[in-house]
Formats: C-alpha cells, sequence, structure tokens
C-alpha cells in the first residue's frame, strides 16, 4: 500500500471511474470506493439517450453486455391520460444521429466496466475504503484520510477528485458549498418490477400534480420488466411519502407486478455551483451538482465530467501546479461548453414545475400525433400556432 499517488479519486460512479481512467493515462492513480461491489446496489433507473452517452466520452462504445434494453422513443402522459410520442425518427431528424434514441443500462455491469477499464489503465482500485476527510495544509488538499475495514490511515497526493454522488461530503471538507435547497432535491423511489405489461422500447414518462413536483416513469428492463419509479421535489414533500405516491402509481399502470428490488435516493436538479474547484481539488458529477436539472439525469454529466477533470489533473501534476489557478480550467471549460445550457435547463425545470394540470393536458392534445418532420422549433411553434395559440403564449420560453 503505498501513502502518495499524484491523484486520489473518491467514488467510483461512472464520474470517478471516467476521471480515474483519463488521469491514469499519465499519472499515478489511486480511485476508492467505500462499497464492497462497484455499481451495486443501483441507485438509478438506468436510462441514458444513447447520443449524449457516447458523446461525453471516447471510452464508452455501446457493448450488449450492458444494455438492457434498447430504446426508440420517449412517451408524455398527461394527467388526463392524453399522451404524445417523440419517436426515434423525431430524434434523429433533430440531433442528425441514427440508431436507437437511447437505453436502459444495467448499471451493475456499466458501473463494474467502467471501474475495471480504470484499473487497466493503470489506477489502483480500492473497494470498502471510504473517504473520511482531507489533508489540507496551508488552504491546500494535499490527500485523503481513509478508513479500510476499520483502520485509519492517510494517503497524500497532488490532486484529489470527489466524485461522491449527492451525498458528497469530499466538496464541503474541502471548502466548497455545495449545500442544495429543498425545492432543488428530488426525492425518488423506484421498484424494479418483473412480470408486467411494458412497451419493451420507450420511456414513459408521466407528469401532473399527482405527483409533486416531480414525475414518475417506467423504464423497461428487458422482456416484461422495468424500472417503475418516480421523483418528488424535496419542497413539496409532505405526510405522504415517495412510496406512498409510488405504491399508488404501480398499482394504477403495473398491476400485478412483482417488486424485486427497491431503490431510494436523492437527485440534485439545482443550478451549478458558484464554484467547483479548490487548491488541489475538483468535483464531478452529482457530487458538483452537475446533473440535468429537468430529468435528474445525472449519467452522461458525471462522465462529461470526469473526461475533463481527469484531463486538468494530468496538466496539474505534469505542471507540479494543482492550484486553484491551473485546477481552474475545469471550470472554465465546463461553464463555456455546458454553463448556458445547465442554466437553462434550471430555468426550465422552474418553468415546467409552475404548470398547471390543466395546461400539461392541453401541451399533450397540441403534440399527440406530431410528425418527425414537425420535430423543428419551426414546426413545433406552427403546431401550437393551429392548434392551441394561447398555449403558445404560455410555453413560449421552454421555445425560444
Ligand atoms: P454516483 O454514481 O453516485 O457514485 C458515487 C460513488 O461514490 C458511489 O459509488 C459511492 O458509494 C461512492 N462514495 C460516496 N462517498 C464515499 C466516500 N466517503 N468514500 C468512498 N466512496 C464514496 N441518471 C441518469 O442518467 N438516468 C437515470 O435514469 C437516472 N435515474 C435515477 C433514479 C434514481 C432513483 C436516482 C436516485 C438517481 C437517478 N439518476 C439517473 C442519477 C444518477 O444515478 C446519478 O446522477 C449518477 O450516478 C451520478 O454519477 P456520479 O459518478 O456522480 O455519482
Amino acid at each position: 500500500m503505498r501513502d502518495e499517488y499524484d491523484v486520489i479519486v473518491v467514488g467510483a460512479g461512472p464520474g470517478g471511474s471516467i476521471a480515474a481512467r483519463t488521469a491514469a493515462e499519465g499519472c499515478d492513480v489511486l480511485l476508492i470506493e467505500k462499497r464492497q461491489e462497484i455499481g451495486a446496489p443501483v441507485r438509478c433507473a438506468e436510462g441514458a439517450p444513447r447520443d449524449q452517452l457516447l458523446k461525453v466520452s471516447r471510452y464508452i462504445e455501446p457493448d450488449k453486455k450492458w444494455i438492457a434494453s434498447e430504446i426508440n422513443g420517449i412517451r408524455l402522459n398527461a394527467p388526463d391520460g392524453t399522451m404524445f410520442e417523440i419517436t426515434q425518427e423525431m430524434v434523429e431528424q433533430l440531433t442528425g444521429t441514427e440508431g436507437p434514441f437511447g437505453y436502459t443500462l444495467d448499471r451493475k455491469i456499466f458501473d463494474r466496466q467502467l471501474a475495471k477499464d480504470a484499473a487497466r489503465a493503470g489506477a489502483h482500485v480500492m473497494v470498502r475504503t471510504r473517504a473520511t476527510g482531507l489533508i489540507i495544509e496551508d488552504s491546500h488538499v494535499k490527500g485523503v484520510k481513509l478508513n479500510r475495514l476499520g483502520e485509519d490511515f492517510e494517503v497524500r497526493s497532488k490532486v484529489v477528485i470527489g466524485a461522491d454522488g449527492v451525498e458528497s461530503q469530499v466538496g464541503r471538507w474541502g471548502g466548497i458549498n455545495t449545500t442544495l435547497k429543498l425545492k432543488d432535491i428530488g426525492s425518488c423511489t423506484q421498484y424494479y418490477l418483473e412480470n408486467i405489461d411494458v412497451a419493451e422500447n420507450v420511456f414513459d414518462f408521466y407528469i401532473g400534480s399527482e405527483i409533486p413536483g416531480g414525475y414518475a416513469w417506467i423504464f423497461p428492463k428487458g422482456r416484461r420488466a422495468a424500472n417503475v419509479g418516480l421523483g418528488v421535489l424535496g419542497s413539496k414533500l409532505s405526510a405522504k411519502r415517495p412510496i406512498d405516491y409510488l405504491n399508488e402509481f404501480v398499482a394504477k399502470k403495473c398491476p400485478g407486478g412483482q417488486p424485486v428490488e427497491l431503490v431510494m435516493g436523492g437527485t440534485p436538479l439545482s443550478d451549478a455551483l458558484k464554484t467547483f474547484v479548490s487548491n488541489g481539488l475538483m468535483l464531478v458529477g452529482d457530487a458538483a451538482r452537475h446533473t440535468e436539472p429537468i430529468t435528474g439525469s445525472g449519467i452522461p454529466s458525471a462522465i462529461r465530467d470526469g473526461t475533463i477533470a481527469g484531463e486538468v489533473a494530468q496538466k496539474a501534476v505534469h505542471q507540479n501546479d494543482s492550484s486553484v489557478r491551473v485546477l481552474r480550467d475545469y471550470e472554465t471549460r465546463w461553464r463555456n461548453s455546458f454553463g448556458r445550457i445547465h442554466w437553462g435547463m434550471y430555468k426550465m425545470k422552474e418553468f415546467i414545475m409552475k404548470l398547471s394540470d390543466d395546461e400539461l393536458n392541453r401541451i399533450s392534445r397540441v403534440f399527440q400525433g406530431i410528425m418527425p418532420e414537425e420535430a423543428s422549433i419551426r414546426g413545433v411553434t406552427m403546431r401550437l400556432l393551429k392548434k392551441d395559440p394561447k398555449l403558445l403564449l404560455t410555453i413560449r420560453h421552454l421555445l425560444f
């Protein structure tokens, strides 16, 4: 066991494993994970748009081993049952790409594969090893305090990457304010259900006031199985718990389904942090609150962050300077490429939360039967003008 590395990555989720793999191309890397098994238990609905997943990392190639279902469309179900579908043809038209729109992953295999790849690239991986604090000298992070099987020890490094997920402590230990407001936390509960009638290649979303400030999902996982869950905004929680909403939803939509797994967890739905770097420290993925704030999808963003942070860590090690002056490059690259998009999504989330059931029903009615050739701002605007011009006024913020 060495007591010094160039880079220590805390957390072997997708963000941490990709950061470790990227940094390992030119540095000595230690990747630590508190759980005994990487990828389990799964706290995720495992859905990912293919384009986003592949675009964010040169390391990710579709692999049958971790693809549970290929997805060809998304259905949005309004409170009154009206539904409209975004088909693969529409996505192809919008993005100019071909192939399935997305996947339901098997994250037990996917996360483990990313960690294996990091190990093959040279990273030293330690499971059942928990970060308990940071070594900080002269306001500079110099390593991590660890506990493994009851034994405390310290490992020093030039750079620490905090990839410790939504409940991240690494940021707080390093002096970064990662506090989330209740209105920016999704409180999620999910069953993995077997023995249900489910559309095998479609993501289903259900919106409306029955699920306060959130939505329910059915993401198919192979034949007659699916992740069925929902998220409720923290600020809307009441005596009725997310599991109560979920049990009602399952009774209505998936009668007879057998819950083989129960998942509970939070997801950040916030605007970007003021900063997510400090001397010797970078935060990635959920720890940096970079999860997409409308849907709570955080796999692509964690991988994207891990890639950039891994590259910047390499640079800092080679320049022998891990001050915030050098690490800020990660933050600048993130803000230049995604900062505005993330901010726009956050504003959109705030807006969507205010839509009434009536407005959601009207939106669904307008877009029911939309054709691929209408999948553009112009096409959508024309459809609204024709079918419900008043609604265009209401939802113009979503379009322009
Ligand atoms: P994580 O995957 O959370 O990994 C963090 C790792 O750090 C964990 O392995 C943890 O054990 C480890 N760790 C934490 N603290 C320590 C410590 N002190 N020492 C050592 N190790 C530590 N996203 C999607 O894209 N699609 C979805 O369909 C989707 N569905 C979701 C459904 C639910 C119910 C929830 C809760 C989330 C969902 N998300 C989804 C969000 C997604 O799971 C996260 O955004 C994603 O996993 C973030 O990756 P990460 O690498 O940042 O963190």
